[in-house]
């Protein structure tokens, strides 16, 4: 029941309203028993400044920040982690005794999905398709974690510079172009393989940067796409017999470690992960 003690968390962006996280952060805070409500803003670039000064005036809990925010909102942090710092961009936002503090959790997110289906990183060697905003977040996570990583971009500078910010970790890390007559060979010096690039994504399920073919060598499967959740990269993979994660693990394990930093709990990740299969299979 919502009172007048109700802690209230949002997400922003512009658009919102697809937005899986009310649905999934409000299963873990139901299910702990939590007097906390999370809804969504819709909120354009030029009331970022006036958004982020009400969220903290109406003692708003915590923030999450969705696209096209992400970097734009690093004006407005009084602090930064240092994934927020190395990443450039900002998810979550802890309101503070320091003042407004940026945080990013997508790649740490994208660390926990793959833990929980057994892969530690530490000292293996992973491959990136796509140097976007997620992948920057995962390959700095990769990098902090102690993996190696190799990024492939269409363009091969963008690869450059994410390769770069992994470095700036402390870690090992090499860009490349992404040509796909070269992948096969590009997936046989690799332990795990992640997508990070929109393809395979409604409406294009039937696209995929990866065939069984290629993944002969049987690498560990990453895709971050999660609409569908089985995409068509994570079915060949699966045919090829790698071990597959798929994308409902970061979203969920990003918004866990949200909750974590805003409330100090341990969140109830087996409900979040519930609410967002029940969301998108109404979707599919
Ligand atoms: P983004 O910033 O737009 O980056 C997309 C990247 O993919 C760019 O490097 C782009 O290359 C590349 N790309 C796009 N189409 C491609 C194609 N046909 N072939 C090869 N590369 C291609 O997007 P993002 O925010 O990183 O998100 C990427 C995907 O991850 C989206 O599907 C998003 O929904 C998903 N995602 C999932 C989670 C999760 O929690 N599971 C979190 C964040 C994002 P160019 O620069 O050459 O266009």
């Amino acid at each position: 029941m919502v009172d007048a003690k109700t802690k209230v968390f949002a997400v922003i962006g512009s658009p919102v309203e697809h937005s899986l996280s009310p649905e999934m952060h409000n299963a873990s805070f139901e299910s702990l028993g939590l007097n906390c409500i999370y809804v969504a803003h819709r909120v354009e670039r030029h009331e970022l400044a006036d958004a982020i000064s009400g969220f903290r005036a109406l003692k708003y809990g915590g923030v999450n920040v969705t696209l096209p925010h992400k970097c734009d909102v690093m004006a407005y942090m009084s602090t930064l982690s240092r994934e927020a710092r190395l990443t450039g961009a900002v998810n979550t936002i802890v309101f503070s005794e320091r003042g407004v503090e940026g945080h990013n959790t997508d790649g740490r997110g994208a660390l926990l999905a793959l833990e929980e289906a057994g892969v530690n990183v530490e000292g293996r060697r992973v491959l990136v398709l796509g140097a976007g905003g997620a992948a920057r977040a995962i390959c700095v996570a990769l990098g902090l974690a102690g993996a190696r990583v190799r990024v492939l971009a269409r363009k091969p500078e963008k690869a450059k510079e994410v390769a770069e910010l992994v470095r700036r970790a402390g870690a090992h890390a090499e860009a490349g172009e992404l040509v796909a007559e070269r992948l096969a060979e590009e997936v046989e010096g690799c332990e795990v393989v992640i997508n990070a690039t929109p393809v395979g994504m409604h409406p294009r399920t039937q696209e995929t940067l990866l065939t069984r073919e290629q993944l002969s060598s049987q690498p560990v499967v990453m895709d971050i796409v999660y609409t569908p959740r089985l995409t068509k990269l994570l079915r060949e993979a699966e045919r090829a017999g790698c071990r597959t994660v798929d994308g409902v693990g970061m979203l969920v394990h990003q918004g866990a470690e949200a909750q974590r930093l805003w409330l100090g709990i341990e969140p109830d990740v087996r409900a979040m992960r519930r609410a967002v299969l029940r969301a998108l299979e109404k979707r599919e």
